[in-house]
């Protein structure tokens, strides 16, 4: 995809050049809608933790003041919808779901495990869980533990590091005894992106259930739940959701695999007919037999609050940003990083790619720690060598990303980062 709007003559590297494409960027007003509260900071790590919308302040402030405050357990009556109309508001706008689909509950790995175990208790006598090898630890341990609990075998898919797993090597591993396969739709270091349609048809062509992750790709990439005939989702909403630190998740089932599917944990938010307090588990025959427990009604109003700026930019918009973002940081990096030892560790093709960077660099934790302290850039490290850097399409600018790579060059050309230990933090 092209950068559109650059005036002849000027190199690309300039920065006017930025300038110029965030006065063309129809969501630039949007960036109004976060708390920033020190303008010398560059936040590129909105793909980890998003920024705190100000809306968020004060629905939270009124959800503690006045709904549990003052209005203590009669809020359960506006409390009790919360999760399921939270769950239709991300279906509307960024999964491409029904009402009834989606509902937040839990966390990402818990929403994993739930839904797993459904899927491997519908395919009975299957003993195949197909996965990749370069998928993020909580989705790996899940599926390992599975397996080892339930003496399945595990596939392993060995992922390119770049691209991610390519379908031959799926078709290869998916067979007639496969349960289940569960990938990520946006890879956590690469932001490789998957071909959801071709992998989910792969897998029900062997008449296998797929369980998709989109913590990566949910807020900034479409996601056509619906049109990829996808059977299983999680993701996490304290990435590009903004809804804040351990916020609650999110799952799908598709709405004719509801009824037929059974979560192991037998839980009264679960129940049909919840209060009538019944001797046997009975399990709601939608959507909410996928809950457990009291949910997190503070967490879930964050959630609320986070999807509603995302859905006033609509996805279409943020992935448009978001290929023009990276596309733009990419052109940078080739011009002024890869003489410095970077190396692009994502796809090159925006079409291939979500909406973060990974730069491979022999240095790179050592450049994380200068970059932070001595630049005022927050990016992530990703073992072993890579530098993240994430452009969030809703709260980050074009200048911000030219700002970033330009106090990068020079913080390298520097020799800063030498000053740095090689010892990693508790957390990176
Ligand atoms: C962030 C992320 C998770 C996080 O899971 P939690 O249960 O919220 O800690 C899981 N999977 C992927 C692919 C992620 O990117």
């Amino acid at each position: 995809m092209g950068l559109a709007g650059s005036v002849s003559g000027m190199t690309p590297t300039d920065r006017s050049r930025a300038e110029e494409l965030d006065a063309a960027d129809p969501l630039a007003p949007l960036q109004q809608r976060f708390v920033v509260d020190d303008s010398e900071l560059i936040y590129l790590d909105g793909n980890s933790l998003g920024r705190l919308p100000v809306a968020t302040k004060a629905r939270l402030a009124a959800v503690v003041e006045q709904e549990w405050g003052s209005g203590l357990i009669r809020s359960w009556e506006q409390w009790i919808d919360l999760p399921t109309r939270c769950g239709d508001l991300i279906a509307a706008h960024l999964v491409g779901a029904e009402p009834g689909e989606v509902v937040v509950s839990d966390s990402t790995s818990v929403n994993l495990y739930k839904l797993a175990v459904a899927a491997l208790d519908a395919r009975p006598g299957r003993t195949v869980i197909v996965a990749d090898d370069d998928n993020f630890p909580t989705d790996r341990y899940v599926v390992a533990g599975l397996a080892a609990q339930r003496g399945l075998e595990l596939r392993m898919v060995g992922s390119d590091p770049v691209y991610g797993p390519d379908l031959e090597s799926l078709a290869a591993a998916i067979d007639e005894r496969t349960a289940l396969v569960t990938l990520s739709h946006v890879g956590y270091r690469s932001a490789a992106l998957a071909d959801m349609a071709a992998i989910t048809a792969l897998a029900h062509e062997a008449g296998a259930l797929v369980l998709w992750d989109l913590c990566h790709s949910v807020g900034s990439v479409p996601v056509q739940l619906g049109a990829t005939g996808a059977d299983l989702a999680v993701g996490c909403t304290y990435k590009y959701l903004n809804a804040g630190p351990g916020a609650p998740a999110f799952l799908y089932v598709r709405r004719d695999l509801q009824t037929s599917l059974r979560q192991p944990i037998w839980g009264w938010f679960g129940q049909r007919d919840q209060f009538s307090m019944g001797p046997d588990y009975d399990p709601q025959p939608d959507i909410r037999r996928f809950t457990v427990g009291t949910p997190d009604i503070v967490g879930i109003a964050a959630v609320e609050e986070g999807v509603a700026v995302l859905a006033e930019a609509g996805i279409e918009r943020l992935r448009t940003k978001g290929r023009q973002l990276t596309d733009y940081l990419i052109e940078l990096a080739d011009h002024w990083l890869a003489p410095l030892g970077f190396e692009l560790a994502s796809p090159r093709d925006s079409a291939r790619r979500g909406s973060h960077v990974a730069l491979r660099h022999d240095d790179a934790w050592r450049i994380c720690q200068a970059y932070i302290d001595a630049s005022k850039v927050i990016p992530d490290f990703r073992a072993p060598d890579r530098l993240r850097l994430g452009p969030a399409p809703l709260t980050s600018s074009y200048v911000q990303v030219w700002e970033a790579l330009d106090r990068l060059r020079g913080l390298v050309e520097a020799g800063t980062h030498r000053e740095y230990g090689d010892g990693r933090a508790r957390v990176t």
